[in-house]
């Protein structure tokens, strides 16, 4: 049985990675932090593509939580591994930086970045142990070339683009894949409230993408025709930045 994990995976583009994932045949571990009904969900909708799915319920932002939920995990499964981890829990606390107060500066970073540590590092022994593993972070075109009023997001975005590049290359030896996938807008619950209309004129896509456009790269790269592609950031982003 093959186990993959997707942090984030209650709405938005983590259902979406999700539902792709599992009609590829894996059962999917379902995280998410607060939103037990949206989780449900997703669950529903994983099982009905014919696959299993569990809720791990855990705050990525803790280092506490996150290994003492993969330990259980692992101690109710001692014979399978997780061997596709979709990094892809996020939140935005945007502001001018002279406005922006130090906890959503550390909140950002600490959900959006240290998540990484914190999720990944306890999932890479088994992965190693198995030599094979797809690790896939989502990170964002705001890591790449910086949007104002994001500091904090372009920050933890940023460091999640070297942090793939600087793992990819620690583990290539053991087969596993390590890349990141850079979403520009995407129609979720994260971008509620942003001008689409004027957004969009900037796009040369001229529209935001669906969330289901950003799963089937994550599904591509968790795929074995993927197996030559590590270091790598994937943008989808209608062309915005290139
Ligand atoms: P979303 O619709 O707001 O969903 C966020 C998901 O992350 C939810 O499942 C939420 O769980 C979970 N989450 C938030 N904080 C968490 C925590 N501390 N621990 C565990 N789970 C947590 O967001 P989205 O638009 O799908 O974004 C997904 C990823 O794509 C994020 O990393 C985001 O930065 C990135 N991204 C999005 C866009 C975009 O335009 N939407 C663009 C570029 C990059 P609950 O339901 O329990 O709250």
């Amino acid at each position: 049985m093959n186990y993959a994990l997707v942090t984030g995976a209650s709405r938005g583009i983590g259902r979406a990675v999700a539902l792709r994932l599992a009609k590829m045949g894996y059962n999917i571990i379902i995280n998410y932090q607060s939103n037990e009904q949206a989780a449900l969900e997703t669950l529903a909708l994983v099982q009905e593509a014919g696959t299993e799915g569990e809720l791990l319920r855990f705050d990525v932002s803790s280092r506490e939580e996150a290994v003492a939920a993969i330990e259980k995990w692992q101690s109710t499964h001692p014979d399978e591994y997780i061997d596709v981890l979709v990094n892809n829990a996020g939140i935005r606390r945007d502001n001018l930086l002279i406005w922006m107060e130090p906890e959503d500066f550390e909140r950002v970073l600490s959900t959006n970045l240290h998540s990484f540590y914190n999720v990944t590092r306890p999932l890479l022994q088994p992965m190693i142990r198995h030599k094979h593993g797809r690790i896939i972070n989502i990170a964002s075109l705001s890591g790449q070339k910086g949007l104002p009023g994001q500091c904090n997001y372009a920050a933890a975005k940023g460091g999640l683009i070297a942090a793939t590049k600087a793992l990819a290359q620690e583990i290539g030896k053991k087969s596993i894949t390590v890349n990141a996938v850079a979403p520009g807008f995407v129609r979720t619950e994260m971008v509620e409230g942003l001008d689409e209309a004027e957004l969009k004129k900037q796009i040369p896509l001229n529209r935001f993408a669906e969330a289901d456009e950003v799963a089937a790269v994550v599904a591509f790269l968790a795929s074995e025709d993927a197996a030559y592609i590590t270091g790598e950031c994937i943008s989808v982003n209608g062309g915005l930045y290139t």
